[in-house]
């Protein structure tokens, strides 16, 4: 097993089973051997791709998406703009950039990157370092000051912890982790069952909560109502919640066994932007989308980018258009409508490009 899965095997053998979210957060964040916390995990030599590494195009149409943004908040100077869980730091460094053609925007803006690892810091920090903005490194949203703000976080809200019931003989039972009889870790179900929980479900259901989503989402919505700004979330997942498992491990591309290995493989779940809009909304903001990725995107003019790329750089049009296919497709392996945006913000920001103004559903 892997050095976290010595730890947590030790661990359970001595004080007893623990929850599934509770494993989830070491698996990825434990500070020696989380898996986020001393590798590289992106890219064709790591374990997944994200819309940032697929193409330069994604940050240049976030950056430009965040310079309308601003305007439309009546152009603050500053403006902190700050990213979740940035990765290589490649979609700030390509927002950047694009941000360039809006000179006032560029200039009002101070930057900030949220990030729980040393490792992709630094490696941020080599992506970032010739910008000619101001950057700076936050371990949590909390210590960043506030003040008006635009937030980007791709694919952040699923690395978030989870937690799984499980119907079981007519009651809800949380999902644990314990060691079986060969001492390997294992699931099983706590022995109490859920008091509180009473929503009806057939035997064997699921449900998946991210309890530390719904805490995240409120207090950042609570930021947005108190200083001002808008949040964009881009992320796999569903609009809709419903009883479901969707807790996967992934290990150079390829679906791995959760348990095997802790540490070693990144390790997600779906992310349920009804019940994240929820808590936004709960905090006072307001919630515009989800929206699928690919409307999103075509909304934001990556048709066109990729053609103006394609012309500046000839031998590189089939590269482009591969990854533009792959961005805003909709069939199998394409992200299009497998992932969705959404953006919570404070009640003064108007619908954002790509988004339609809220209208609360008929009843
Ligand atoms: N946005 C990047 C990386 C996505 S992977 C991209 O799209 O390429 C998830 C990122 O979130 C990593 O940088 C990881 O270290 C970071 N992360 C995970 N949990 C976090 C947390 N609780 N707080 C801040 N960053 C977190």
């Amino acid at each position: 097993m892997s050095a976290l899965g010595d730890e947590l095997a030790a661990k359970i053998a001595s004080d007893g089973p623990i929850t599934l979210e509770r494993y989830m957060e070491l698996a990825l964040a434990h500070p020696d051997h989380g898996y986020y916390m001393n590798r590289d995990p992106f890219g064709a030599a790591g374990d997944f791709t994200t819309a940032p590494e697929i193409s330069q195009m994604y940050g240049e149409l976030l950056g430009l998406w965040a310079g309308e943004v601003w305007a439309s908040m009546g152009r603050p100077n500053p403006l902190r703009v700050i990213e979740l869980g940035p990765g290589r730091g490649t979609l700030m460094s390509d927002a950047l950039r694009a941000a360039r053609i809006v000179p006032d925007f560029r200039a009002a803006l101070d930057v900030t990157l949220v990030e729980i690892s040393p490792t992709l810091a630094n490696i941020q920090y080599e992506a970032l370092v010739t910008c000619g903005a101001p950057v700076a490194w936050a371990a949590s949203l909390a210590e960043v000051p506030e003040g008006p703000s635009i937030i980007l976080a791709n694919e952040f809200l699923d690395a978030l912890p989870v937690r799984q019931f499980v119907r079981r003989g007519g009651r809800w039972r949380e999902r644990v982790v314990r060691l079986d009889a060969g001492g390997r870790l294992a699931f099983d179900l706590a022995k109490e069952p859920e008091p509180y929980l009473k929503v009806d479900a057939d035997e064997g259901a699921v449900l998946e909560v991210s309890a530390a989503g719904h805490r995240f989402m409120f207090e950042l919505g609570a930021r947005l109502v108190r200083s001002g700004g808008a949040a964009l979330f881009v992320d796999y997942g569903h609009g809709v919640t419903g009883f479901g498992e969707t807790l996967q491990a992934l290990r150079a591309h390829r679906y791995a066994d959760p348990l095997v290995d802790p540490g070693e493989a990144d390790i997600t779940a779906h992310v349920d932007f009804a019940a994240m809009a929820r808590s936004a909304r709960a905090s006072g903001a307001t919630v515009y989308g989800p929206t699928d990725q690919g409307d999103f995107l075509r909304a934001l003019g990556i048709d066109m980018r990729t053609q103006a790329l394609a012309e500046r750089a000839p031998e590189r049009a089939d590269e482009f258009s591969a990854a533009r296919r792959r961005l805003v497709g909709k069939g199998d392996g394409e992200m299009g409508a497998l992932f969705k945006a959404m953006v919570v913000a404070n009640r003064s920001v108007p619908a954002p490009p790509g988004f339609q103004p809220y209208s609360a559903k008929p009843a």
